[in-house]
């Protein structure tokens, strides 16, 4: 490592990777610092038995030919490097609950998708139609989601609330709970998520829906193979624990291990509160410093991860959002330990070898940081290996229980299929990413107070930005899209979205 780079980038999540290409391109040196041994934050995967999970990526939208994230993963020049599968087009998602034997699929295309749920709700065309139009006026408001530089979204926008957007526009309850299904993708608050972070995410899958083949990680190889070809330069194992401030300006960052490196740019691509108490919160106006610090992150999860035995379960090219109760589709976060889990995400990983038989397969359900407090003062990562003792062996051992028997119920030949079950807890996302708590999409989004959670790139201090998912969207396509964002600041938008418009690679 040299004593100082243009740029020095905190995290190597999605939102730094995409930060280091897009200006290490303009020819600034940039240095990516990461703490953990596996670059890429929620991108990571792993293996357990030969079979790989993934922890933060199970689909991705806006892939096709002609769509948004298609142009930018083009500018990074890594398009044509990934190897994906597209979901089912009559279904990428499937909306099922266990009183109804009825599973409803989310198609892409928006005439399919009115299509396929027309079939299940044949009076209800026009208001599908109706709220697909919504979806689309809504994403055509934000100007970076289309690839331009200009905006024209007003305050008015910010402040739809999902849930009563999407029940105006029908009376049918079941098609209510199924238009809002896949609101784990934004772990959905009745009276808190805006309609336009719906809107975003949905849309996209709707444009186009894909799986990584082998997992997520593959994408973060892409974009250090770009990184590398620039000139960039990434380095594990580096904890920064300190940002130095002198004048209003960052000089340096210090690591757990000593080392230091200067640098005339610093983007933090970690949790926003830990990167303000690490520049010291003299250095912030106090207001700011104290409304970051009491932001609510998104709540944390819990997920199931089974090996298959060879050969004994059919790979399903969807995802399923899985509700005990169709009535619980927006309160299936509220949860006792009788109640819990009221929901889950299933997904599995696409594999090339073999497109008959899947080799595992991930579920994901909520699951609030206080069921963990009890271990909370451990710490166990693959370079920091503790263990949480015995009392959290037994905990993960009876949630993974419960969890399975729910499972059994919509998936009952799965019990003679599993090899193997692993589990992650809110404990591990939030000692692997870094997360308050474990959140797994960074802070709630509040449709009655859309400015109390906007985080800008620029801080205070002159050469101090951020990025990630907390900032502007999470997911894929928002935390590249505020990786933009934030370049934008150091290189200019109008500017920026001409190059990545231009990209041809
Ligand atoms: C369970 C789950 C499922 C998801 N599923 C999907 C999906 O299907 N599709 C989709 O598009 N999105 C999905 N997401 C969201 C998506 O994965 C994230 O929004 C995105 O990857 C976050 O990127 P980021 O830039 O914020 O970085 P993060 O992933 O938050 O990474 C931050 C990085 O910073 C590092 N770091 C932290 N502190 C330090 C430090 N002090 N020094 C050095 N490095 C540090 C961390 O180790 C980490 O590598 C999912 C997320 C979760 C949790």
């Amino acid at each position: 490592m040299k004593e100082h780079y243009d740029v020095i980038i905190v995290g190597s999540g999605l939102g730094g990777l995409v930060s280091a290409i897009i200006l290490a391109k303009e020819g600034y040196s940039v240095c990516v610092l990461e703490k953990n041994n596996q670059y890429g934050g929620n991108l990571q995967t792993f293996v357990r038995d030969k079979t790989i999970f993934d922890t933060g990526i199970h689909y991705i939208g806006g892939l096709g030919e002609g769509q948004n994230l298609h142009q930018y993963f083009k500018y990074l020049g890594i398009i044509d490097k990934l190897n994906l599968k597209q979901l089912d087009e009559n279904g990428f998602d499937i909306i099922s609950f266990e009183d109804d034997k009825i599973e409803y699929p989310h198609a892409q295309g928006y005439e399919n998708f009115v299509h396929q749920l027309e079939k299940y709700f044949p009076e209800e065309k026009e208001n599908i139609e109706k709220y697909c139009e919504k979806l689309q006026s809504i994403c055509d408001s934000f100007p970076l989601y289309n690839l331009e530089s200009e905006g024209k979204y007003d305050n008015e926008i910010l402040t739809l609330n999902a849930k009563e957007t999407i029940d105006a526009f029908t009376q049918n309850e079941k098609l209510k709970a199924v238009l809002a299904g896949s609101n784990f993708l934004y772990a959905g608050i009745p009276d808190k998520s805006p309609f336009y972070v719906h809107a975003l995410i949905v849309n996209s899958y709707i444009q186009s829906s894909w799986r990584c083949i082998n997992g997520g990680s593959q994408i973060t190889k892409q974009l250090l193979k770009q990184l590398k070809k620039h000139g960039g330069e990434f380095y594990k194992h580096k904890e920064v624990t300190r940002f130095d401030v002198e004048n209003h300006k960052v000089n340096s960052v210090e690591m757990k291990d000593g080392t230091k490196v200067s640098g005339t740019y610093f983007i933090s691509n970690i949790e926003p509160k830990t990167t303000l108490k690490m520049a010291g919160e003299e250095n912030f106006r106090k207001p700011f410093f104290n409304r970051i610090q009491s932001l609510e992150g998104v709540l944390s999860a819990f997920s199931l991860y089974i090996v298959f035995k060879p050969e004994t379960f059919k790979y399903i090219n969807h995802n399923y959002y899985h509700f005990k109760k169709s009535s619980e589709v927006w309160t299936a976060h509220e949860y006792d330990e009788d109640s819990w889990p009221k929901t889950y995400m299933a997904s599995m990983n696409a594999s090339k070898k073999n497109e008959v038989w899947a080799d595992g397969m991930t579920f994901i359900t909520y699951m609030k940081f206080d069921d963990v407090l009890p271990w909370s003062n451990s710490f166990n990562t693959t370079v920091e290996k503790n263990d949480r003792g015995e009392s959290y062996e037994e905990f993960k051992t009876r949630k993974a229980a419960k969890f399975l028997t729910e499972i059994e119920i919509k998936f009952p030949e799965i019990k003679d299929c599993i090899q193997s079950v692993y589990t992650s807890t809110p404990l591990s996302y939030r000692d692997y990413i870094g997360g308050d708590n474990g959140n797994m999409y960074g802070y709630v989004k509040d449709s009655n107070n859309p400015m109390k959670t906007l985080i800008p790139s620029k801080t205070k201090l002159e050469n101090l930005y951020l990025t990630g998912q907390s900032i502007n969207m999470h997911g894929v396509l928002g935390v590249t899209i505020g990786a933009v964002v934030t370049c934008s600041e150091i290189v200019g938008k109008e500017y920026l979205i001409t190059k990545i418009n231009q990209a041809t690679e």
